[in-house]
C-alpha cells in the first residue's frame, strides 16, 4: 500500500505547535511533503507545482485561527484546493433542449468505453430516461455483441448495424442512429466509438467525423485511471483531435491514489464527469470532486 498524503502528513503536523500562526518553515515542511506525495500518486509535474504554489501562498496568508490549531488549518487548505483542482462542484450532463441528447464516447480500445456505455445507459434508465446505445465501434471484432450484451443486462436499446445491411460505415451508423432513437422516442442517445491501443490519426478522424456528423451534446473522454501519466499525454491527444467537453474515469477501483483525476482535470481544464469503479453495472456515479479529495488525503 503507498503511503498516503494523510500519512505523510502527520509525520509533519506532529512537530507543528498546537496553537498560533504556521511559520513559514512549517509550511515549507509541509508543502514539501504534499509534493512528495502528489508525484508518488502520479500527479504530472506542472500540476504538482501548480497545486503545491497555491497550498504555499494560502497558507501564508491565511489567518490566525481560534477554531483550528495549525495541522488542522493546513488540511483545510490542502483540502479546499483540492477540491478546486478537482473541478469543485458535480459537473451534470447537459440535456438538449429537442430531444435526442447525443453523448458520443470517445477513447483508447481498454479504457472502459463499452462497460461506460452500459453503465450510464443503466444510470440514466434509472433516472427516468430512455436511452438508446449505439454501436459505432466497427473497428475492434466483438465490439458490437458486447454493446449488445450491455444493453441486455441494463435493459436498455441497442442500434447496431445489421450484418450483410451494408452498412459498415461507423458514421452512417451513428448518423441513423439518431434517425432511429427519434422514431422510437429515446431521449438520449449514447454513441460507443472506436479505439485504439495507442492514440492512432486514422482512429482521431473516426471519432472527429462522426462527431461532425451527429453534433453531440457531449462528447466524453473516457480514461483509464490506471494508466498514471499516460492519461495525460492522452487526454492531450484526444483533446486535438476531437475534443471532449468532460471526462469519464474508469477504473478508479484499482487506483486509490486518484493522480489521474488531478492531471487530467487541471491539463485539460474539462470537468471530470463520472468515475467508474469495477466491472459491474452499478460501479459507477456521478463524479464528487469533494468525496475523491477526502480519498486523495485519507
Ligand atoms: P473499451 O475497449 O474501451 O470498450 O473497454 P471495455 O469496456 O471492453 O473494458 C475493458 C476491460 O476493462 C474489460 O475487461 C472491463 O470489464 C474492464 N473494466 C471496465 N471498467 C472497469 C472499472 O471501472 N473497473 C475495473 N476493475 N475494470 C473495468
Amino acid at each position: 500500500m503507498f503511503e498516503t498524503l494523510s500519512d505523510r502528513l502527520t509525520s509533519v503536523f506532529s512537530s507543528l505547535r498546537a496553537k498560533g500562526r504556521l511559520s513559514d518553515s512549517d509550511i515549507d515542511a509541509t508543502t514539501r511533503e504534499i509534493r512528495i506525495a502528489l508525484l508518488e500518486a502520479d500527479v504530472a509535474l506542472p500540476v504538482v507545482k501548480a497545486f503545491v504554489a497555491q497550498v504555499k501562498e494560502r497558507a501564508r496568508g491565511a489567518e490566525v485561527s481560534q477554531a483550528l490549531n495549525p495541522a488542522q488549518q493546513v488540511v483545510k487548505i490542502v483540502n479546499d484546493e483540492l477540491i478546486g483542482i478537482l473541478g469543485g462542484e458535480t459537473r451534470r450532463l447537459r440535456l438538449a433542449k429537442t430531444p435526442p441528447t447525443v453523448l458520443m464516447l470517445a477513447g483508447l480500445q481498454g479504457a472502459g468505453k463499452t462497460t461506460l456505455a452500459g453503465k450510464l445507459a443503466r444510470w440514466l434508465r434509472e433516472q427516468g430516461h430512455a436511452p438508446m446505445l449505439v454501436a459505432a465501434d466497427l473497428q475492434r471484432p466483438n465490439a458490437v455483441q458486447q454493446l449488445q450484451v450491455m444493453g441486455e443486462r441494463a435493459a436498455v436499446a441497442v442500434y447496431a448495424p445489421e450484418p450483410g445491411n451494408g452498412v459498415g460505415d461507423p458514421i452512417e451508423v451513428a448518423r441513423r442512429s439518431i434517425d432511429e432513437a427519434r422514431r422510437l422516442q429515446h431521449d438520449i442517445v449514447i454513441i460507443d466509438t472506436a479505439g485504439r491501443l495507442g492514440i492512432d490519426q486514422e482512429m482521431m478522424k473516426q471519432a472527429a467525423d462522426i462527431r461532425d456528423a451527429v453534433s453531440p451534446d457531449e462528447v466524453l473522454f473516457v480514461v483509464d485511471a490506471m494508466i498514471g501519466q499516460d492519461a495525460v499525454t492522452t487526454a492531450q491527444a484526444f483533446m486535438e483531435g476531437v475534443g471532449f467537453d468532460g471526462v469519464v474515469l474508469t477504473k478508479l477501483d484499482g487506483d486509490a491514489r486518484g493522480g489521474a483525476a488531478l492531471s487530467v482535470r487541471h491539463i485539460t481544464g474539462r470537468p471530470i464527469m463520472f468515475a467508474s469503479t469495477g466491472e459491474k453495472l452499478e460501479d459507477f456515479d456521478a463524479f464528487h470532486p469533494d468525496r475523491m479529495a477526502s480519498r486523495i488525503l485519507d
